[in-house]
């Protein structure tokens, strides 16, 4: 690692005291760059901070990395394939050396804190390798590469929780991410986070109210408060809770909604704020993983089937038609056929909006990868997978349906990917399509569901602003 830099790490401020802005914003070009976002909104956020440091270090950002000096992916290890992804696309940008000889490729994230300085052994042409807790330096980091001098920064810092750093750079739209918390102390043994995001820490709430006002003021409307178990947030007596219901209090606000929850740290405090703050949504991501027991213990996660079901039932009676989505983990160590079985049948006792589905993969550095065998074959985990996904598909249509007559309230964000129709959110969190031209973006518009598409909500503009208070807002 002779030839690496190591740019000096400047003391993180205390909590809640935002940092002089070492750069300035005047400062001359010093090139162009390109951020490529993979993986979970943490990474979209992080992606953001990046963009606004290297903005104040006197970088241009541009749209197309065939343009840029300086190309950065920021990346995801939660999956074996997400990061063999990110290796073709470094090969692929290499053919923008034929009219950009010196551009500097670097790999941000999670990726680069699993697989450090291994990554340049296998892509030497990549330039710069930076974990999550390195953005405050990025600035000199990009410098330094760009001087030909590879640099390679994983260091965790437990006391980085970039206060006073900006994450709305690039945002676009009207629904924002604020992050509250950062890296997990739960260590579930199949997990890669714990060990690519460090131990947990929460953002102060003066901070966090600092970031929601940012935002609002960049013209968000709805704020999506991140943490890897955004709900167990604590710093000093305040709790999630407590920082729930000041973010929905705050002017302009005109939802809030959080991911994701560690189901075992929800309380009753917190479905109480859910339940009677009308900025706050009625939809909330809670991963399940497992219906097996067996399988739930041996991945560590803190709780078993019944206590699961027992806080959907109390969010469910506190929240009517509230939306849940949830995250299922097929091929797990040891998952047998009956284990398999238990999370079909709990999937169809709970009846999840929506799922987000996979097969277990081993990376390497997590418990399981040390303790456990990956025993389940490839072709049985295929099958597992497509099972789950047949039967999540069912529900996820029959909730659809269900909304069908009602009328919902939608945050319109822009045009369909397809361009034939305005794509938004209503409250539930389910995408909305509406006619072109029926609404203006950013606005939040009541509408009559008129049908579905099996993924989204079609819907008909009604006569008349919204009914929602905060309409009001900018
Ligand atoms: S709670 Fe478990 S699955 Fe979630 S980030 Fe932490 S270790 Fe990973």
């Amino acid at each position: 690692m002779a030839d690496l830099v190591q740019i000096r790490r400047p003391g993180v401020p205390s909590s809640g005291t935002p940092p002089a802005d070492p750069t300035h914003a005047s400062a001359p070009e010093k090139g162009t760059v390109y951020v490529e976002t993979y993986g979970c909104q943490m990474n979209e956020a992080e992606s953001a901070l990046v963009r606004g440091q290297l903005r104040r270090a006197g970088y241009r950002l541009v749209r197309d990395p065939a343009e840029a000096d300086v190309v950065l992916l920021n990346t995801c290890a939660v999956r074996e394939r997400a990061e063999e992804r990110v290796f073709g696309r470094t090969t692929q940008l290499l053919a923008h050396r034929r009219h950009r000889p010196d551009q500097v490729i670097g790999i941000l994230g999670c990726m680069a804190e699993h697989l450090r300085a291994s990554i340049r052994t296998r892509a030497p042409h990549v330039g710069l390798v930076v974990g999550p807790d390195g953005y405050r330096r990025i600035g000199e980091m990009v410098d330094a590469a760009r001087d030909g001098r590879p640099v390679v920064d994983v260091t965790l810092d437990r006391r980085e929780d970039y206060a006073g750093l900006d994450e709305s750079e690039g945002i676009t739209g009207p629904r924002a991410n604020v992050t509250i918390q950062r890296g997990c102390d739960k260590f579930c043994t199949f997990c890669v986070v714990p060990f690519t995001r460090g131990r947990e820490r929460s953002v102060p709430p003066r901070e966090v109210l600092r970031r929601v006002r940012g935002m609002v003021e960049a013209g968000a409307r709805e704020i999506v408060l991140l943490g890897q178990t955004v709900n167990s947030y604590r710093h000093e007596d305040a709790t999630f809770a407590d920082l729930l219901r000041a973010v929905a209090r705050v002017d302009g606000v005109a939802r809030v909604r959080f991911t994701s929850p560690y189901p075992v740290d929800f309380d009753d405090a917190l479905i109480e704020v859910m339940a009677t703050e009308p900025a706050v949504c009625p939809q909330v991501h809670l991963p399940l993983q497992s219906g097996s027991d067996t399988v739930l213990d041996r991945m560590g996660r803190g709780y078993d089937l019944a206590t699961f079901v027992h806080l959907v039932e109390r969010l469910r009676a506190a929240i009517p038609g509230i939306c849940l989505s949830t995250d299922l983990m097929v091929g797990f160590c040891g998952e047998t056929e009956d284990d398999h079985r238990a999370t079909l049948a709990a999937m169809e006792a709970i009846r999840f909006d929506t799922a987000f589905c996979f097969a277990y993969s081993d990376r390497g550095i997590t418990r399981a990868s040390k303790r456990l065998s990956d025993d389940v074959p490839p072709e049985v985990k295929r099958r597992r997978l497509a099972e789950v996904i047949e039967l999540q598909d069912g529900h996820t249509r029959a909730s659809l349906s269900r909304r069908v007559g009602d009328e919902v309230e939608v945050l319109v964000e822009g045009t369909a990917r397809r361009g034939d129709r305005l794509l938004g959110r209503c409250r539930h969190f389910w995408n909305v399509l509406l006619p072109l031209g029926s609404a203006q973006p950013g606005s939040i518009v009541r509408a009559r569901v008129e049908g579905s598409t099996g993924r989204a909500l079609l819907a008909h503009p009604m006569e008349g602003p919204s009914s929602h208070p905060a309409n009001a807002a900018p």
